[in-house]
């Protein structure tokens, strides 16, 4: 199996510094969105640190011989290990206090996705012209939802909307999103932080993947729309392509 992978971030139109930052590694089959949160270009320093943490134990941890159950707990492992490390150098630096950040992680090995997830980013998979979220909104107005306090219109005009329930970073134990599930040729996986979803809605993110088949051309243009519907926050987008190997 085959990976083509493309990854974009954009300031957006309104904000100043780009908190959010993602990874990828095709070779690894290794996928990373990570939106941080703080005062003082803290957020920044936190999607960073999380991605470093975890492309760097994560890559001692997968080898060809690798099995799911090895790297499901090994995955989990790595993003504890990443809200410690972060918690701990916010506790050392008080310009830092309070930094977090989500995390969305996508493993692909041996046919199947791996999938550890915290915060509002998302994971989407594309199968069958079929656009399908993976992750769980780790936010209170998705529990609301969850719960039947409110209805998903209501959820839309809310402006509790960015309020998270969990952060990689904020130091308290959290209850990772975990997925395996197999993968088939001709999948196709978006990673992506709220900046990109809170501009365009799922049917409008689905007409775009439709209409290009390319993870470079569905990138750009999902960054490029978000834009043009307004930008207001920092916007990534990671796109994978799995393939037959040729
Ligand atoms: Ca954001």
């Amino acid at each position: 199996m085959k990976l083509t992978a493309y990854g974009k971030t954009d300031v957006g139109l309104l904000r100043s510094n780009n908190e959010d930052a993602f990874f990828l590694d095709e070779q690894l089959g290794l996928f990373i969105v990570a939106d941080g949160m703080g005062g003082h270009a803290a957020g920044e320093i936190a999607s960073k640190m999380a991605i470093d943490l975890l492309r760097e134990k994560l890559k001692s941890e997968v080898k060809k011989e690798s099995t799911a159950k090895e790297l499901l707990p090994a995955l989990s492992d790595a993003i504890n290990y990443a809200n410690r490390s972060i918690a701990q150098a916010a506790a050392e630096n008080p310009a830092w206090s309070g930094m977090g950040t989500t995390l969305t992680v996508l493993l692909i090995h041996a046919q199947q996705a791996l999938i550890g997830h915290v915060g509002d980013s998302r994971l989407y998979r594309w199968s069958n012209e079929k656009l399908v979220q993976l992750s769980d909104d780790h936010t209170l107005i998705n529990e609301q939802i969850c719960r039947g306090i409110i209805s998903n219109q209501e959820a839309e005009q809310s402006n509790l909307r960015n309020i998270l329930l969990q952060a990689v970073g904020i130091g308290e134990e959290l209850d990772i999103c975990q997925k395996k599930i197999p993968i088939e040729q001709g999948d196709r996986f978006l990673l992506c932080s709220d900046g990109l979803t809170n501009m365009l809605a799922d049917e409008k993110i689905s007409d775009i993947l439709s209409n290009h088949s390319l993870p470079e051309m569905a990138c750009e243009e999902l960054i490029a729309q978000a834009l043009s519907a307004g930008g207001k926050d920092n916007v990534t987008a990671v796109l994978i392509t799995v393939k037959n190997e040729k």
